[in-house]
């Protein structure tokens, strides 16, 4: 992580008013850059699962109270919100950043690697930063100090939002509680509420691209993500003899090939793309007998508003016609 160019190329799209960047960016970014290395170390080194980012919430806390920075907790749980009031008025802007680690072991050889285990769905599993959020977090507690340091420059508010369970909580039913977490329920508890920003920024570090740039385009970079999940409810009978049964496996395997249609020959893909991809499926136990249940996990991704819709709507006809067809029942919940 080259925090000096990250934060020199961050912050002119911040203020885009200024035409050239002034020196004191530069300057406060070398001087913070050291601090935000330890502190991304740190958070690697001790991750915690999504909606259980009890001391990652509090160093934040102290970490932003230490820059001078007015701190609110009490948002989605862990969520912390700190508020940066410069000295000329102007608009409120919000940076945003990711807290949660991910159920993954480390195995990286380095002096930070995490050894942290959690609990996740309510099994033991190690826990590991392996998607870049103490990176995302550290990153932006060093804008807040750059920017808490400098506040006699900064025209506005800028109000820094670090959101716990970007990943799905560890403790809760995602898809029948998946309001109660992460950044929706951030906004019921009214942490844009005041002061309310006019524009938010927020970013994911990616692997594989060269260190010190930022990458952007117009509309959509990072696609929406609908988790699926799919109970297919058959009569459990002897292999040998399907007729007497009702095969939810068959009727499975029918509806994972008709849900590409969703994509492929019903959305407009003038408008955007859509993937549907099943990641999980299990079903019975043994080649002679056909079982009474299955169950799918999937997701959906699309970069279009539209397209997504079209998904949404579509998906569960496709699943209860195919059911219907073979006799079986499903359940569909997408969240
Ligand atoms: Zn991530």
């Amino acid at each position: 992580m080259n925090m000096h160019k990250t934060l020199s190329l961050c912050l002119p799209l911040l203020f885009c008013s200024q035409l050239a960047l002034a020196d004191w960016v530069d300057d406060s970014v070398k001087a913070a850059e050291a601090h935000t290395i330890k502190l991304r170390q740190h958070i690697h080194q001790y991750p915690e699962l999504g909606n259980m980012e009890f001391k990652t919430s509090e160093l934040i806390q102290k970490e932003l109270k230490s820059y001078g920075i007015e701190v609110r907790k009490g948002y989605a749980k862990t969520g912390v919100i700190g508020v940066l009031k410069g000295s000329k008025p102007g608009p409120v802007m919000a940076l945003r950043a990711d807290m949660d680690a991910l159920p993954i072991q480390e195995t990286a050889a380095v002096p930070f690697a995490s050894k942290q285990k959690g609990i996740y769905q309510g099994k033991e599993t190690y826990v590991m930063h392996a998607c870049g959020h103490d990176a995302h977090t550290a990153m932006l507690l060093g804008a807040a100090k750059v920017l808490a340091a400098n506040k006699d420059k900064i025209a506005g508010t800028v109000v820094f939002v670090f959101q716990p369970a970007e990943e799905g909580g560890a403790d809760i039913d995602n898809f029948s509680q998946g309001d109660q977490i992460g950044s929706r329920k951030m906004l019921a508890d009214g942490a844009l509420k005041n002061p309310q920003p006019e524009v938010i920024f927020g970013m994911h570090v990616m692997a594989g691209m060269p260190s010190g740039n930022i990458f952007y385009k117009d509309g959509a970079i990072l696609n929406s993500a609908d988790h699926l999940r799919i109970q297919v409810d058959g009569h459990q009978v002897h292999g040998s003899m399907p007729w007497a049964g009702r095969d939810p496996i068959y009727a499975s395997a029918q509806m994972i090939n008709n849900l590409q249609s969703l994509v492929s020959r019903k959305a407009d893909l003038t408008k955007g793309m859509g993937v549907v991809s099943i990641g999980s499926i299990q079903g019975g136990t043994t080649g002679n007998v056909i079982p009474n249940q299955v169950n799918m996990v999937g997701t959906i991704r699309s970069n279009s508003e539209d397209v997504r819709q079209g998904i949404l709507k579509d998906l569960p006809k496709i699943l209860e016609h195919n059911a219907a067809a073979n006799d079986v029942k499903v359940k569909v919940e997408i969240a």
